[in-house]
């Protein structure tokens, strides 16, 4: 299995805008609850306080929304990827039931585990240039973009050492609870915002749509 799974929400071509920032969320500890393990199906799934109004907040301040998360119970063979899409419908669904304006652009999965070695997982940036392909430009065919399914997600050389690039967009912003989550996000040159596994996305909101607030320091 190659390239990152792909789930669309949101009427794209509404959304399609490229003076648009792209807030990249992490899904486990910062809209959800982590687990030991992992979220194995959506009897499993339990938002983190205020994620649904976190996620309304952003899209209100203009953002586009793109979930990133390394899901390797896939090719561990756990499960596949009908049950990621369940799990991933019924995160959208918990969402909106919160804040009826919580729609995701793009959830974007990889699957793989750290041996397969594959341009998606975190901290490569493989999901997030993917979301700003498929948000932001119009090189995906209208049909892929309402597809859901594996897209690719090549490997790039990311320079580590090298200072932290430019974003697309200044505004662009990825939130996580891990490092590797901030390391993906650098490779990008998003603002950074690293948050607690238990408090989630809902205590940094206010910060990512703070124009002024450039993010954490991270160190890669
Ligand atoms: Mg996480
Ligand atoms: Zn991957």
């Amino acid at each position: 299995m190659r390239g990152a799974h792909v789930q669309m929400f949101a009427a794209l071509e509404a959304a399609l805008d490229h003076s648009r920032p792209i807030a990249f969320l992490d899904r486990d500890g910062v809209l959800n609850m982590g687990r030991e393990g992992y979220v194995n199906g959506p009897e499993e799934l339990a938002l983190l306080p205020g994620a649904g109004r976190s996620v309304g907040d952003l899209k209100r301040a203009g953002y586009l929304v793109c979930v990133v998360t390394n899901q390797s119970p896939v090719m561990r063979g756990l499960w596949g990827l009908d049950r990621l899409e369940q799990i991933h419908t019924a995160l959208q669904e918990r969402l909106l039931a919160e804040d009826a304006d919580a729609l995701l652009d793009a959830v974007i999965t990889c699957p793989h585990r750290r041996r397969d070695n594959c341009g998606c997982r975190k901290p490569q940036p493989g999901m997030l240039a993917l979301g700003h392909r498929l948000l932001r430009t119009h090189e995906a065919p209208t049909l892929v973009r309402h597809q859901p399914g594996l897209h690719p997600a090549p490997r790039e050389d990311v320079a580590w050492w090298s200072p932290k690039p430019r974003p697309p967009h200044p505004l662009d912003a990825m939130v996580g609870d891990r490092r590797s989550d901030m390391g993906a996000g650098w490779a990008v040159g998003a603002r950074l915002f690293h948050v607690s596994a238990h408090l989630g996305v809902s205590s940094v909101v206010n910060r990512v749509v703070d124009e002024q607030d450039d993010g954490d320091f991270f160190e890669p």
